[in-house]
């Protein structure tokens, strides 16, 4: 069991008014809160340490230099990839998702063809299209059924000799659906397709193996799991990631520079031109560390019981569907009530302290598989509380008394 109101001492943030109402956060699909950890692992590394990586042989470069590359360490045991150069770091999923697109040009021909789920964040949608577009490779989308499952059968008419990369998400942002990604991964090995996981919503609910899934491309973005924004990770495959053009040109991805013949570094530097988020990337191993304490089995099962507990509540509400009703899913919960915009609904509960995410949340397929422009969306982290939905809900049933 998890002492949550020890855990919610490391998050200020949570403990504050907005539009003179308790905070009840829970957009946490969106962006998970910052323990203090995190914060002052940031605050650190400006007040003692802040100087440029991999160049400099003064104290500073060096002890910088040395915790940033820890970090890498401490990911490659913590997914369990084979080597540390693996892990690559990004900006985040987006940038992650967008280094394979782009590394694949020179790879792919009219010839080739790609999959893509419904079910994709746009991140994972519109690189893979520019990916088509430049190349000619057809794009095939996996359709997906009314409770906000991937239809495997259709997937399995796609795969075929032609398939040379599928893009799907481990979880889905907006319904919350746990993909069967070790199937997805298994049959596609079978014709010699590679696969990338969005692994944006994945990471920060579940132990990850890179290794055992036989993962090919996975992609992470600290911000959803404790750490700060603009840093995240694309892991790969040593072999695969060596036989793909880098995606940016500059200062700290060459072997040799002449203008007759550049050289490209060795993993994963060809991959992390400029000065990266050197402070980004420390903090991430903060939130690592400080999620690893906890516990993902721990995380999951009290994120398990919020779920449920909600879900149970809202169905007793009238006129409101959920969407996505996945028996494998996190604690997501997409929903509308009949009548009412979603904005409306989302605006009011901002008003009595209750922080949602309304819109299409980056899914527009998904929403226009449900003929909707959007929907309310709950979604929670391991410092949520039962109180709070109880809060939520009697903040909701007011929302919809004003707007009926
Ligand atoms: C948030 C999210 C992304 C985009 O991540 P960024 O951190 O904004 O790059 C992609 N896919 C899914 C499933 C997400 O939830």
């Amino acid at each position: 069991m998890l002492d949550i109101n020890t855990i919610r001492k490391d998050f200020p943030i949570l403990d504050q008014k907005v539009n003179g109402q308790k905070l009840i956060y829970f957009d946490n699909a969106a962006t998970s809160q910052t323990p203090n950890q995190v914060v002052d692992s940031i605050v650190d590394y400006y007040k003692r340490t802040n100087s440029n990586i991999h160049r400099g042989n003064h104290k500073l470069s060096i002890q910088a230099t040395t915790a940033y590359e820890d970090v890498r360490k401490k990911l490659h045991k913590y997914f369990n990839s084979r080597l540390p150069q693996e892990i690559i770091f990004t900006s985040g999923t987006t940038q992650s998702i967008n280094i394979i697109t782009l590394g694949y040009t020179d790879l792919l021909t009219s010839k080739d063809e790609v999959i893509v789920s419904e079910m994709e964040h746009h991140s994972n949608i519109v690189p893979v299209q520019m990916l088509c577009e430049r190349t000619g490779a057809k794009l095939n989308v996996i359709p997906m059924d009314n409770q906000g499952n991937l239809i495997l059968k259709e997937f399995d008419k796609f795969i075929s000799e032609k398939t040379k990369l599928v893009f799907v998400s481990h979880v889905s942002n907006a319904l919350g659906t746990v993909n069967p990604i070790s199937y997805i991964i298994n049959k596609s090995h079978e014709v010699g397709a590679k696969v990338l996981i969005d692994g944006a919503q994945g990471a920060s609910h579940f132990e990850i193996d890179f290794q055992k899934l036989d993962i090919d491309y996975y992609t992470v973005s600290a911000h959803k799991m404790c750490g700060p924004t603009g840093t995240g990770i694309l892991y790969g495959k040593e072999e695969l990631l060596n036989k793909l053009s880098p995606w940016h040109g500059g200062g700290e991805m060459i072997d040799e520079v002449s203008f007759e013949k550049t050289t490209y570094g060795e993993l994963p530097h060809k991959f992390e031109p400029g000065t990266p988020n050197i402070a980004g990337v420390i903090a991430f191993g903060a939130a690592i560390e400080y999620m690893d304490n906890i516990g993902l089995d721990n995380i999951q099962a009290h994120e398990d019981e919020l779920l449920k507990y909600c879900t149970q509540e809202l169905k007793e509400i009238e006129g409101l569907k959920i969407y996505g009703e996945a028996k494998n899913k996190i604690a997501v919960i997409s929903f509308n009530v009949e009548g009412i915009h979603h904005y409306d609904l989302g605006s009011l509960l901002d008003q009595f302290g209750v922080a949602v995410r309304i819109g299409h949340h980056c899914a527009q397929p998904v929403m226009n598989y449900f003929k909707i422009p959007g929907t309310v969306r709950i979604s929670f982290s391991f410092y949520n509380t039962k109180e709070e939905i109880d809060l939520m809900i009697k903040a909701l049933k007011r929302a919809i008394t004003m707007l009926q």
